[in-house]
């Protein structure tokens, strides 16, 4: 699954030579355009706004024009940057999907697009670090997290009959503790899935 399906990606994450300081280095996230230039941009995960401004020198958003910067429940920060138009506030509560702006060329940029990029950290400077330390590769990051969004809409209902109907008697005729510690561990990923505790070895 590509989470950034729609986009053209323009630069990938990692090492690059920079196409304004024509010097090789790391570009701590990836630059994806959509159409057109002032195409809407929609939130990849919910959170809370950090930033909803122009990145100012010194902030952790230097030369990135435009940026809206979104907390996600596991505290890492993503970051979009070059918008023309803000369409969030700070402290406002977004859900995935929502719109946070609009592309564009604000900053130090070459054309519109969008640099996204994903910081482990909020503070100090809103997560900066010159070096890849304080970045993850956003496409993995956005495939484990809509996995673990999909495991967590397992119903809990759902979830139980499952155990009930299959697992308990499979339990029931297992053999050896290896296949009774199987259906254990099954039942415990069906339970943790739906929200609820484990209760098995
Ligand atoms: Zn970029």
């Amino acid at each position: 699954m590509n989470p950034f399906e729609i986009f053209r990606l323009t630069s990938p994450f990692g090492m690059r030579m920079h196409p304004v300081d024509h010097v090789k280095r790391f570009h701590r996230g990836v630059d994806l355009v959509v159409s057109p230039s002032n195409g809407v941009l929609k939130a990849f995960v919910g959170g809370e706004v950090l930033h909803a401004k122009m990145g100012l020198t010194g902030s952790g958003f230097g030369n990135m024009g435009n940026v809206v910067a979104i907390k996600d429940d596991k505290g890492y920060l993503h970051v979009y940057a070059h918008l023309s138009e803000i369409a969030v506030k700070v402290g406002q509560r977004v859900v995935r999907d929502q719109v946070v702006g609009n592309q564009g060329n604000t900053g130090k940029s070459t054309g519109a697009h969008l640099h996204y990029e994903i910081r482990k950290a909020c503070s100090p400077s809103f997560g900066y670090t010159a070096t890849e330390s304080g970045v993850v590769e956003p496409t993995k990051y956005l495939q484990d997290y809509y996995s673990k969004e999909e495991l967590s809409k397992v119903d809990e209902k759902d979830a139980n009959a499952i155990i009930d109907k299959y697992l308990k008697p499979a339990y029931g005729v297992a053999k050896t503790a290896a296949e009774r510690k199987e259906v254990g561990r099954l039942a415990d990923a069906l339970r943790a899935a739906s929200g609820q505790a484990k209760q098995n070895v």
